[in-house]
């Protein structure tokens, strides 16, 4: 990190823990082989793999054999959507999501769109929360697939997925929920959850980036076409040579998170309690999406202040702005939007991610900060103020 910088910013990546990155570094030194060489070295590549995949299976409660690599959740939920769509036509073109979504889910769903699906946006309320009442009321009999996120990654908002999961086995609708932002934070135990697809990657729970997994039920119908072609690895649903390091770094971060999710949620807690206190007396604040949602983030947003400029000012806080994964094209947040947010409103916000390594002087310094920066700036163009 950039000196004097406080890195806030959890929900975009995390650092790699130290336990990863040794195992990263072992396996890398002790293997040099292509898993899919029949040799020994490959042998060995592939038991280290199949450890991996124990490791990630423990930490969500599946089979081993239900994992499926990729390189993140980008990935994942290409394979998920386009795969398990097209493999389903003969159940009806119709598929439902939320307007709320990751890009990396609703750009697939406009690309399945001009393909000649058929596509409902569900809307959430203006706490982000999908009402299992709407989702189900959104089902038709032609609807062969559903898509609908766990944890929001703008927002921290937590989908009630066994009951939306619930609804999708009563329809025999497929059902894939991207939880990127939610596998190795939140207990989640897919052998008693009604999900058929879920996407996850490496790097939003202190592993390494480029690797994920889509996790296949192992159920009758459940499947995906492949988005790729090649070697015929992975039963072809995913080919591609498999990054034994990466993998192994990816089935550590799961075994350690497995130890740390309660500990990890009540130092969130804490530390997210904090930091509203410290902020919410800030005239005209907001706290955006529901307040019991995932407690490592804090989406705020401020009357009459440039989000730009409190950027700026917030300075050495790394955080992200109503626009986050959209920085790109300054617009306000879509996300924002959809739970009822004016345009100035949603471009004034600040998500604030807290993680594993957080310190409540950190939180303690993010909160005088951001009140100071509003002030500031609010002296600076008193005309703006309400
Ligand atoms: C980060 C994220 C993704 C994309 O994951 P990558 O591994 O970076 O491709 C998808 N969905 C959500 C909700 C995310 O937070």
């Amino acid at each position: 990190m950039p000196g004097k910088m406080i890195y806030l910013d959890y929900a975009a990546s995390t650092p790699v823990d130290s336990r990863v990155l040794d195992r990263m570094r072992e396996v890398a030194e002790l293997n040099c082989a292509n898993p899919s060489s029949t040799h020994a070295a490959g042998r060995e590549a592939q038991a280290i793999i199949a450890e991996a995949a124990a490791q990630l299976a423990e930490l969500l409660n599946v089979s081993p054999g239900s994992l499926i690599w990729t390189s993140g959740a980008t990935e994942s939920d290409n394979l998920a959507i386009a795969g398990g769509a097209r493999h389903r036509t003969h159940r009806g073109k119709h598929l439902v999501t939320m307007k709320t979504e990751h890009k990396a889910v609703t750009d697939v769903f406009e690309a399945l769109a001009k393909e000649g699906f058929d596509v409902t946006w569900v809307d959430a309320g203006a706490d982000g929360l999908l009402c299992p009442d709407s989702f189900a009321a959104a089902l038709r009999d032609d609807t062969q697939f559903a898509s609908i996120m766990y944890v929001n990654n703008e927002t921290g908002v937590i989908q009630d997925i066994e009951a939306l999961g619930t609804i999708c086995r009563e329809r025999d609708v497929l059902f894939h929920v991207d939880a990127a932002q939610a596998v190795g934070k939140l207990p989640i135990d897919l052998g008693n959850l009604p999900v058929d697809l879920l996407s996850l990657t490496g790097h939003k729970f202190y592993g390494p980036k480029g690797i994920g997994a889509l996790y296949i039920a192992d159920r009758a119908g459940c499947h995906v076409e492949p988005i790729l072609y090649g070697g015929g690895q992975q039963r072809s649903i995913r080919p591609g040579t498999l990054p034994t390091d990466l993998i192994a770094g990816l089935g550590m971060a799961a075994a350690v998170a497995a130890t740390r999710i309660e500990p990890d949620l009540a130092h969130l807690r804490a530390l997210r309690q904090l930091l509203w206190e410290g902020i919410r007396c800030v005239d005209g604040i907001r706290l955006n999406g529901d307040p019991g949602g995932f407690p490592g983030i804090l989406n705020v947003s401020v009357e009459d202040i440039d989000g730009e400029s409190l950027l700026l000012a917030l300075e050495p806080l790394l955080v992200a702005t109503g626009s986050a994964c959209n920085s790109k094209t300054g617009e306000p947040s879509y996300v924002l939007r959809a739970l009822g947010l004016g345009d100035d409103q949603a471009q004034s916000a600040i998500r604030f991610s807290l993680g594993r390594p957080t310190t409540r002087d950190e939180v303690e310094f993010a909160a005088a900060r951001y009140r100071d920066a509003v002030a500031h700036l609010r002296k600076l163009a008193p005309d703006r103020a309400a």
